[in-house]
C-alpha cells in the first residue's frame, strides 16, 4: 500500500512535469502573435495568444512586463526561448531603447527560457537565489543538453534572498523585487511598479485552472496562502494585480480564490484524519463545488492541486 501513494501521486503530476518540456516542444510557436497591453504611460504586459499552449489555453506562457523610457528597458519574466524574436519585435514596437533589466518571477520555462537570448542583448538579470540554483541544478542534470534554462547565460547575475525588497529606478518609476516565501516555487518574487500601482505577481495567483504549488521547484501550500495574505496586505483597493497567467485582477478577486484553498485545505486535512489514502481522497473530488465555476479548470489541474496539497498536509 505504501509503494501505491507515491505512484499515484507521480501520476497525478505527470502532466505538469510535462507541461515544462515535452507540452511545450509540441506547441506550434509560428502561430503564436504577442498581443501588447498598456498598463501605463511608460508600462505595458505582453501575452502570447490564446488556443495554442496546452499548459495554458487562455495565452501561450507566461506573461512578460515591459518599463520603457528614456533610462532603457526593464523586463519582468521571459517567455517561452522559441518566442524570443517575437518579444523582441513587440518591444521594439514600444522602445528602441536597450534591455537594461530582465526580472524573473519564478524559475518555470514559459517565464525564463528566453532569459539567455535578452542577456546576449545585455540584460542583466535578477532573480531570486533560490531560482538560480534552480537553474546550476537544471545544468547538472543528464538531460540537460538543449535545455535553455541550462544555458549559462540564462543565469541571473544579482540574486537576493527573503530580505527587503530590492528596488531599481528607472524611467521616473520605482521598481520593487518583493521577496515571496516558498508559494508556487521556492524562489518566487513579486514585482511592483509604485507609481504605476501595479504587481505582477507571478503564478501564486492562477485563475485559469487550480493552483500549482511545485513543491518539486520548493513550492508550498503554507507560503501560497502567506503570498495571498501579503499581496492583499500591498495592495490598494485599485492596484492592478497581474498574474503570470489567467485574467488581470484587483485585491478583492483574491479573497474567493483564498477561500477557495483555505475550504479544499480543510476537507482534505478532515479525510487524512480519517486515514484516507491519496486515491480515496482524489476520488472524493473535494473541488467538486468550484469546478463549474472556474474558467481553465480540469480534472487533471484539480487532482494535481489536491495530490500536492495532500503530500504536504500528511508530510505534518
Ligand atoms: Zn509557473
Amino acid at each position: 500500500m505504501k509503494s501505491a501513494v507515491p505512484l499515484r501521486l507521480a501520476l497525478a503530476l505527470a502532466p505538469l512535469a510535462m507541461s515544462a518540456s515535452a507540452f511545450a516542444q509540441t506547441m506550434d510557436f509560428d502561430k503564436v502573435a504577442i498581443i501588447t497591453e498598456q498598463m501605463a504611460p511608460n508600462l505595458y504586459i505582453l501575452s502570447g495568444s490564446a488556443g495554442l499552449d496546452p499548459s495554458h489555453d487562455d495565452a501561450a506562457g507566461g506573461r512578460i512586463g515591459v518599463l520603457a523610457g528614456p533610462d532603457g528597458i526593464l523586463m519582468v519574466d521571459a517567455q517561452y526561448a522559441q518566442l524570443s524574436d517575437k518579444v523582441l519585435a513587440a518591444i521594439r514596437r514600444i522602445s528602441a531603447g536597450p534591455i537594461r533589466f530582465l526580472v524573473n518571477t519564478h524559475i518555470h520555462r514559459d517565464h525564463t527560457a528566453g532569459n539567455a537570448a535578452f542577456a546576449r542583448m545585455g540584460a542583466v538579470i535578477f532573480a531570486r537565489e533560490e531560482l538560480r540554483d534552480g537553474m546550476l541544478r537544471i545544468a547538472k542534470s543528464p538531460n540537460a543538453a538543449g535545455n535553455p534554462l541550462a544555458d549559462p547565460a540564462a543565469l541571473p547575475v544579482v540574486t537576493y534572498g527573503m530580505g527587503p525588497p530590492v528596488s531599481i529606478h528607472l524611467d521616473g518609476e520605482t521598481v520593487d523585487l518583493i521577496p515571496v516565501r516558498a508559494a508556487h516555487t521556492g524562489g518566487d518574487t513579486m514585482i511592483r511598479f509604485a507609481n504605476a500601482d501595479v504587481i505582477m505577481i507571478g503564478d501564486f495567483y492562477r485563475n485559469y485552472g487550480y493552483p500549482f504549488i511545485d513543491t518539486n521547484n520548493g513550492g508550498s501550500l503554507k507560503g501560497m496562502l502567506e503570498a495571498l495574505d501579503y499581496t492583499m496586505k500591498l495592495s490598494g483597493p485599485d492596484t492592478r494585480l497581474v498574474p503570470g497567467h489567467g485574467t488581470i485582477i484587483k485585491r478583492d478577486d483574491i479573497v474567493p480564490y483564498r477561500d477557495m484553498i483555505s475550504a479544499t485545505t480543510e476537507k482534505v486535512r478532515g479525510l487524512i484524519a480519517q486515514g484516507r489514502t491519496l486515491d480515496q481522497v482524489l476520488a472524493a473530488k473535494v473541488t467538486a463545488s468550484y469546478d463549474a465555476k472556474l474558467a481553465g479548470s480540469t480534472s487533471a489541474s484539480s487532482d494535481r492541486f489536491v495530490a500536492e496539497m495532500y503530500e504536504e498536509l500528511k508530510g505534518k
